[in-house]
């Protein structure tokens, strides 16, 4: 780890709201997008010319669009209740890291061109024009939200400010303002299929270089199928799963699982991404073409069921927008979804997290464990915010919180939680969600990464802790790099079904 070019907060133990200090993260900002990541993905090459008018015209837009945007910018009655509620907040200082302070960005634009009180007297209600000085703030301040909706668990209003943070994503988009992380990411995506670019033989090489690896490790030929037609499920993990650490011991696992019960299963080259950072833009035709890749394999292959993989962000997409963008699970309209419907087997959840997977086996007596294979490690679990406050899992209220630490449970014997208010529907963000997952965000992503660092601290004090066991591929990316930062070492890092993978018993099909 290169010496950090900022000073890293240090764990206290507790978690402090610090003092204001304005500007602190003011110098942070994302490399914008060029014009051909721009223009690959639909959006102007560089700022226009008449962008002013056009980013008005695009907020007058979305507010017809999203009644809740509209009601957000008119509820806030500045009780102050979020302000300490944002890990970027707590970590930088900086109070336009305040949700409400990144809100008030865009309301004062709101106010100045959509309500009468700001269209005649702007300075009497804090009124803003939208010059280029706060253009800028936009970016800068729109890519330190992690869209992790945190802060909307506690405002008394329900305001979200992931939703003004995608409003405002998508305005910038609009008028040729984009981010290079996330836009080139979509653009890779689109092209070839995934976000890392990874093409159909690469892909193939990889799988067949995991199945040598558990061979040797169990003795057992656990297979790695890559299209096959007809099979049961198919699996739509996030590419991080294919090729980095600690993902790729997840994906072991979730084929450990299949060979396990004995369910026919298949990943595929045109849906090689779980992932789908439309949704970070709150681009919904990006969103949506990136979805129908999903359908068309699923389609093509002619699976029963659609399982996900670990990612956060993924199965916020699939739980909440497959249906429509789709059609798998119901309310797409189009011939294709209709076709898909008639294709899945109702008998299961479409789509079904890779957890809720494997939670129904061990339900039913179907996989062997042998926990003690697990004894080194004493296991806490991260809440994913996109699981956590964007989806659900299981049919049971808050089945996201027990499902996976019941799998914990089954598969080990040291599981300890960290601190309540730190965990469940309060989950502090990774720090590196939401799009904000690249080397030049890396200030944030660390100061944002303080208050799960405290809690996680706590535990690795108190309880011995040595694994903090994840359900997202930002989180493991992102806590692998950043938990050096604290004086924690990254193979304390990984997957839920990692522990799985560990511990599960296979017999060998001869
Ligand atoms: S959505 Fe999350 S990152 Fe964004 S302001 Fe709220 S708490 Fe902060
Ligand atoms: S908690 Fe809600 S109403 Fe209160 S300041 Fe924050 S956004 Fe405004």
């Amino acid at each position: 780890m290169a010496a950090p070019q900022f000073e890293v907060p240090k764990l206290t133990g507790y978690a402090e709201t610090p003092a204001i200090k304005e500007n602190a993260t003011a110098h942070v900002k994302s490399f914008p997008a060029n014009a051909a990541i721009q223009e690959g993905i639909g959006f102007p090459g560089e700022l226009v010319e008449d962008w002013h008018d056009k980013a008005i015209a695009k907020m007058g837009d979305l507010l017809g669009k999203y009644r809740s945007l509209r009601v957000f910018m008119d509820a806030c009655v500045h009780c102050g209740a979020c302000t300490d509620k944002c890990h970027y907040f707590l970590g930088t200082a900086d109070p336009k890291n305040m949700p409400v302070g990144r809100q008030e960005l865009m309301r004062g634009v709101y106010r100045r061109h959509f309500t009468f009180a700001g269209k005649y007297f702007p300075s009497l209600v804090g009124a803003k024009d939208l010059t280029k000085e706060l253009l800028d703030d936009w970016y800068k301040y729109y890519y330190q939200c992690s869209e992790c909706r945190r802060c909307s668990v506690f405002c008394p209003y329900g305001i979200d400010t992931a939703e003004v943070t995608m409003a405002g994503r998508e305005i910038l988009d609009t008028v040729g303002y984009g981010q290079k992380y996330t836009n080139e990411i979509m653009g890779k995506l689109h092209k070839i299929g995934n976000n890392l670019g990874l093409p159909g033989p690469a892909l193939q090489d990889t799988l067949e270089g995991m199945e040598e690896d558990m061979l040797d490790d169990t003795g057992v030929a656990v297979k790695m199928p890559l299209d096959v037609k007809g099979v049961e499920v198919l699996l739509v993990t996030p590419s991080a799963d294919f090729f980095a650490e600690p993902h790729v011991e997840s994906l072991m696992g979730y084929a450990k699982v299949f060979h396990a019960a004995g369910i026919s299963w298949t990943l595929s080259t045109t849906a090689s991404e779980a992932g789908n950072f439309g949704m970070f833009i709150g681009s919904y035709a990006n969103m949506r073409r990136a979805a129908l890749r999903i359908r068309e394999a699923a389609l093509e292959l002619g699976v029963k069921r659609i399982v996900v993989g670990e990612c956060g962000h993924a199965w916020r997409v699939a739980y909440s927008f497959w249906n429509t963008l789709t059609g798998v699970g119901h309310g797409g309209e189009d011939p294709f979804s209709i076709e898909l419907q008639k294709q899945l087997d109702p008998r299961y959840p479409a789509p079904q997290h890779i957890c809720e997977f494997t939670y129904d086996l061990i339900q039913q007596g179907k996989l062997k464990f042998d926990k003690s294979l697990n004894d080194h490690r004493v296991i806490t679990f991260h809440d994913s915010c996109n699981v956590a406050r964007g989806s659900r899992m299981g049919d049971m209220p808050g089945g996201q919180f027990v499902i996976p630490r019941e799998i914990i449970k089954a598969v080990a014997n040291n599981f300890h939680d960290m601190a309540e208010e730190t965990i469940g529907e309060a989950t502090f963000c990774c720090g590196g969600g939401g799009g904000l997952l690249t080397d030049d965000l890396m200030e944030v992503r660390v100061k944002g990464a303080l208050p799960r660092m405290e809690a996680f601290n706590n535990v690795v004090q108190e309880q011995k802790v040595n694994f903090l066991a994840l359900i997202c591929a930002i989180c493991k990316a992102q806590f692998t790099k950043v938990v050096p930062y604290y004086g924690f070492d990254m193979s304390m890092v990984g997957g839920v079904h990692q522990l799985v993978s560990t511990a599960i018993q296979l017999e060998s099909e001869e």
